[in-house]
C-alpha cells in the first residue's frame, strides 16, 4: 500500500497508536500542541536536526528502520553532549505520495525502537507530502539541572581533551557503502549509529568535564569549535588517536589519519577534563562499557596543533564538513 492510500491522518493514527503513554505527557499526539510536565529545577535543554534524502542519507544505502533509529540517534548525541537526558521529541515528515507505508512502518519502528532504549517519548510533529524526496526533522528535548549541563565554552588551559570510542569509522563506512559494500561493522557505524547518551549524561552529573561536544564534523571540527567558544588552542597527538582495526585496514592510503580528523558522523563525545580526574573518568567511562581515550590537550592561545606519530607537525588537509562549503 502506498502513502497515497493511507492519506496524512491515517498516517498519524497509526503512529499515535505506537507511542507508549508517559506521566510527563499531559496532551500528546493528537492536539495542537503537545503539554509536557517539566521535572522540577531542571533546564529543559532542546535540539533540532533534519536528515534530507541526497544529502544525508541515500534510500539505497539501509534499511527504513535504522534509517529511523540514526535519525533519533543524531538528535540525542547532541542531548547527551549537553549532559542532558532526553525526555520528548516531535517527528516531522515529508514523504512523496507514492513512499510504500511499508516503508514508514518500519521508519517509524527504528525512531520508536531507539527513543524507548533511551527513554524519549514522541508527543507530536507534523507530516506533509513532498514534491521532492523525503525529509526528516526531528527536535529533541532533555533535562539537566542547571549546574551540571555542559557546554562548549568551558574548555580550559590544562586540560586533557578525551574522545569516547573510536573515530573515523562512519566516514570509513560512508566510503565503503558508495563503493557498493552493504555490510560489515564501519557500514553499521555510518548507518546506525549509537549515541552515548547514558555516557554523556554520567559524565555531566559526576562534574569530571568542563566542556563537551559530540563529534558529528569530525574532530579537529568539532574540537575546533570548542576551542573558539573557550576561547583557547589544542593539541592533538596523533598517536593517541582512538582507531579501530577495521578503520585502520580501511585507510592505508598516503594520509591514514585524514578520515578520523575530518570524518564525520561518528557521533561519539568529545570532552575536556582536568588531566588529574583521568582515572575516574576511565571508571565511570567504564562503569558504562564505553572506551575512552586522551587524545591531547588545551593550551592558551588559539587554532589545533596535530603532533604525527613521528613527533613531526600534521597539517590536516581537510577541516570537517561544512555545509554550503
Ligand atoms: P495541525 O494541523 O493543528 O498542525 P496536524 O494535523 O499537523 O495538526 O497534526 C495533528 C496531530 O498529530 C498533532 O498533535 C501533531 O503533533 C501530530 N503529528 C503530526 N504529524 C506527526 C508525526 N509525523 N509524528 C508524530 N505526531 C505527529
Ligand atoms: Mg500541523
Amino acid at each position: 500500500m502506498k502513502l497515497a492510500e493511507l492519506g496524512e491522518f491515517g498516517l498519524i493514527d497509526n503512529i499515535a497508536a505506537r507511542v507508549p503513554a508517559h506521566p510527563s505527557v499531559r496532551v500528546g499526539i493528537g492536539d495542537d500542541a503537545a503539554a509536557l510536565l517539566p521535572s522540577p529545577g531542571s533546564l529543559t535543554l532542546i535540539t533540532s536536526d533534519m536528515l534530507l534524502e541526497g544529502v544525508h542519507f541515500d534510500l539505497s544505502f539501509g534499511d527504513p528502520q535504522s534509517l529511523g533509529r540514526k535519525s533519533l540517534a543524531v538528535n540525542l548525541s547532541d542531548l547527551a553532549a549537553m549532559g542532558a537526558q532526553p525526555r520528548h521529541f516531535l517527528l516531522s515528515l515529508a514523504l512523496p505520495a507514492g513512499t510504500s507505508v511499508e516503508f514508514v512502518e518500519g521508519f517509524v519502528s527504528g525512531v520508536l525502537e531507539m527513543a524507548a532504549r533511551h527513554g524519549a517519548v514522541l508527543v507530536g510533529g507534523d507530516t506533509c507530502a513532498s514534491r521532492g524526496g523525503v525529509a526528516i526533522s526531528i527536535t529533541a528535548l532533555g533535562e539537566q539541572v542547571p549546574e551540571k549541563v555542559l557546554k562548549r565554552s568551558g574548555a580550559r588551559p590544562g586540560d586533557a581533551v578525551f574522545v569516547t570510542g573510536t573515530v573515523g569509522d562512519a566516514a570509513a563506512g560512508l566510503e565503503l557503502l558508495f563503493r557498493g559494500e552493504r555490510e560489515g561493522r564501519l557500514v553499521a557505524k555510518q548507518l546506525d549509529p549509537q549515541p552515548r547518551v547514558a555516557a554523556g549524561v554520567a559524565l555531566a552529573e559526576a562534574g569530571l568535564a568542563h566542556a563537551m561536544i559530540d563529534v558529528s564534523d569530525g574532530v579537529l571540527a568539532d574540537l575546533g569549535h570548542v576551542c573558539e567558544l573557550s576561547r583557547v588552542g589544542a593539541l592533538v597527538d596523533l598517536a593517541l588517536l582512538p582507531l579501530s582495526g577495521e578503520y585502520r585496514s580501511h585507510c592505508t592510503g598516503a594520509d591514514p589519519f585524514a578520515l578520523a580528523l575530518s570524518g564525520g558522523e561518528d557521533y561519539e563525545l568529545l570532552f575536556s577534563a582536568p588531566r588529574d580526574r583521568e582515572a575516574e573518568i576511565a571508571q565511570l567511562m567504564e562503569r558504562h562499557g564505553v572506551p575512552v581515550t586522551r587524545i591531547g590537550e588545551i593550551r592558551e592561545g588559539s587554532g589545533i596543533d596535530v603532533v604525527a606519530p613521528d613527533g613531526k607537525s600534521y597539517l590536516p588537509k581537510a577541516r570537517g564538513f561544512n555545509h554550503f562549503a
